[in-house]
């Protein structure tokens, strides 16, 4: 009785689990390996923009190989998944920048975080560039703060933004459609969070 009803549930069980690959296969569309990486919006704030500038001709004559995201100096910049630190420095031409390996190849780079102080209500806060704690080979876990939004290396002057870069086994990837699909589902959080019940 025991093992007809174990052999019943078992079967049961195996139709389940067919059922949901088979749902699984026909529902997501066979994807390259770029497509697998799903990324947390790096800076969530109300009054961030960014454009498609991957690729864009640069007056040096060199080629944009990120995104810009700009949000007011000292927003803080979100790990846009989990990963270790591998770079936590400065340059001349990036500023201070962090740089987090991921699974399977991926890197996320953040650069021209903040150096300057921010007066907020006459009071200066402490921006940065790294979040406190942060150091070479540091764990972190998709949307852990990192850093601060800023304008340093050769963006000095400049509206204060993050170049952000993806990087899939050495060689940048447009992190565009990325970034828009992160934003989506940080806004559609947010909006249940506000309780909100959203159609799509
Ligand atoms: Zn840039």
């Amino acid at each position: 009785m025991r093992t007809n009803l174990m052999r019943t549930n078992s079967r049961r069980i195996t139709a389940l689990v067919g059922a949901a690959v088979l749902l699984m296969v026909t529902a997501v569309p066979v994807a390259a390996a770029e497509d697998e990486f799903v990324i947390v919006f790096p800076q969530q704030h109300e009054s961030t923009r960014y454009l498609s500038d991957f690729g864009v001709a640069k007056p040096d004559g060199r080629t944009h190989r990120g995104v810009d995201i700009h949000s007011p100096k000292g927003s803080p910049v979100l790990a846009v998944a989990d990963g270790v630190i591998t770079k936590l420095t400065r340059s001349p031409r990036a500023g201070n920048y962090i740089v987090i390996a991921h699974a399977d190849g991926w890197e996320s780079w953040y650069l021209h975080l903040n150096n300057d102080r921010i007066r907020v209500d006459g009071v200066v806060t402490v921006s940065g560039p790294f979040a406190e704690g942060l150091d070479l080979g540091s764990y972190v876990a998709a949307g852990d703060v990192i850093g601060y939004v800023g304008d340093s290396g050769n963006a000095a002057g400049t509206d204060p933004h993050t170049h952000f870069e993806l990087h899939n086994r050495g060689r940048a990837i447009n992190p565009y459609r990325y970034l828009v699909a992160a934003e989506e589902r940080w806004l559609l959080e947010s909006r249940i969070e506000a309780g909100e019940t959203p159609y799509r």
